[in-house]
């Protein structure tokens, strides 16, 4: 079967945010003012996270903005992860704080987060943020990944408004913002999860299809409706190379889809980019 999908090329996509926001921090420069910076929190030494991290770092640099790097060990507690992210929080030097999930076990992620001025929560997960994008509001930090995701869909011309959006996954990192953020743009969205009655009477509903249940084929060709754009947020190892939530034979069915490595992942890490730009605009206009 040929293959029928455009692609939705986050690698593009991202690499022309990440310029933009380097003319934008050499323009700030240009008139005296200083770079922004990026402070980024790893608990533990999961090595993806770490692997995560250097990436960020790596973008954060082509955009001029500085970033700060601080490493806890595995066995840190909640209150010493509390303390730093508070420190973060009244340091001038630093516009955006990032604390890389996963964190071990004794951290709780709700109490941390509470410590950290949302002006800096350059992740959209504070509760304050993360109520002004449930409840559409401006001023609110929108979540990388979901923020992303949107952007794809738009810069793509993919229409979102009046369309039935199906999100396959619930987390408030990813599942439940990206529904709220196509909500907002007017889609008809369905939100499915692990108790979900018939998965794939509802997939094939879609006219966006966002995978983000992190399931190696749970959505197989005959789930997809065609002429579909399907977002692959799910990242999955298998024999050490990335894999994303697709059966085989999906490009042969949609309209639109990402590559999985390619797609939504270089997306959120220029959103965060984005994101800590815009924090320090906010701070020091
Ligand atoms: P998560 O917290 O584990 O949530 C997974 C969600 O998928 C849950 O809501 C779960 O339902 C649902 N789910 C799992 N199996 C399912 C099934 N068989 N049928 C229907 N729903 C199912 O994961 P997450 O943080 O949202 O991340 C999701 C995936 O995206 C992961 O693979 C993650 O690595 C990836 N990710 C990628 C990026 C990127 O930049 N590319 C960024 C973030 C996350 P229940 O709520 O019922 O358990």
């Amino acid at each position: 079967m040929p293959v029928t999908a455009k692609v939705l090329d986050g690698r593009g996509l991202a690499a022309r945010i990440i310029d933009e926001v380097s003319a934008n921090v050499a323009a700030r420069r240009d008139a005296g003012k200083p770079a922004p910076a990026l402070a980024t929190v790893i608990v533990g030494d999961d090595p993806a996270s770490v692997t995560y991290v250097r990436m960020k770092h790596g973008n954060a640099k082509k955009a001029g903005i500085e970033t700060f790097d601080h490493r806890l060990p595995d066995a840190t507690t909640n209150e010493e992860l509390m303390t730093l992210v508070r420190h973060l929080s009244e340091d001038e030097s630093v516009s955006g704080v990032l604390i890389q999930q996963p964190v071990p076990a004794q951290i709780h992620m709700t109490r941390v987060i509470m410590e950290l001025d949302p002006v800096k929560d350059v992740d959209g997960f504070h509760p304050v943020n993360a109520g002004l994008v449930a409840q559409g509001l401006p001023g609110g930090v929108e979540p990388c990944t979901p923020a992303g995701i949107v952007l794809l869909l738009e810069d793509a011309g993919v229409p979102v408004s009046g369309s039935n959006a199906v999100v396959v996954g619930r987390s408030n990192l990813v599942g439940k913002p990206v529904a709220l953020l196509l909500l907002k743009r007017n889609a008809t969205v369905t939100l499915c999860h692990t108790r979900t009655r018939d998965l794939a009477a509802h997939t094939r509903e879609a006219d966006i299809l966002v995978a983000a249940a992190g399931r190696v084929e749970l959505i197989s060709k005959e789930m997809v409706k065609p002429g579909a754009a399907v977002i692959d947020v799910g990242t999955n190892w298998v024999g050490g190379k990335q894999v994303g939530d697709l059966g085989e034979g999906v490009d042969t069915v949609a309209g639109w889809l990402t590559p999985n490595p390619g797609g939504v992942g270089p997306m959120t890490r220029a959103m965060l980019i984005k994101n800590t730009f815009e924090a320090e605009i906010r701070r020091r206009p």
